[in-house]
C-alpha cells in the first residue's frame, strides 16, 4: 500500500489539451484488456501513472482504490 498515489477530484488542467480526459471522460476504461462496459462515464478522477495522468469515472476510482494503486479522494497530502 505504500507506493498507493495520492488522487485529486478530477481537474481538466491535469490532462493534455485534447484527451479524453481532458474533455472530461474517463480514460481508464479506454486502455487495452479493460471492460468499456463498465465504465459509468464522466471523470470524477484524474490521477497519476508512471505515463502521466489519467482520468477516471466512479467505477474506476473504486476499482483503483480497491487494489492499492491510488488513495481514496480526499486521502494523503
Ligand atoms: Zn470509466
Amino acid at each position: 500500500m505504500t507506493d498507493a498515489r495520492e488522487s485529486h477530484a478530477y481537474d481538466a488542467d491535469l490532462h493534455e489539451p485534447g484527451s479524453p480526459a481532458a474533455e472530461g471522460r474517463c480514460s481508464y476504461h479506454q486502455q487495452d484488456g479493460r471492460d468499456a462496459a463498465a465504465c459509468t462515464g464522466p471523470a470524477v478522477v484524474s490521477y497519476e501513472t508512471a505515463d502521466g495522468w489519467e482520468s477516471g469515472c466512479s467505477a474506476a476510482l473504486e476499482e483503483l482504490v480497491e487494489r492499492g494503486e491510488i488513495l481514496p479522494l480526499g486521502q494523503g497530502a
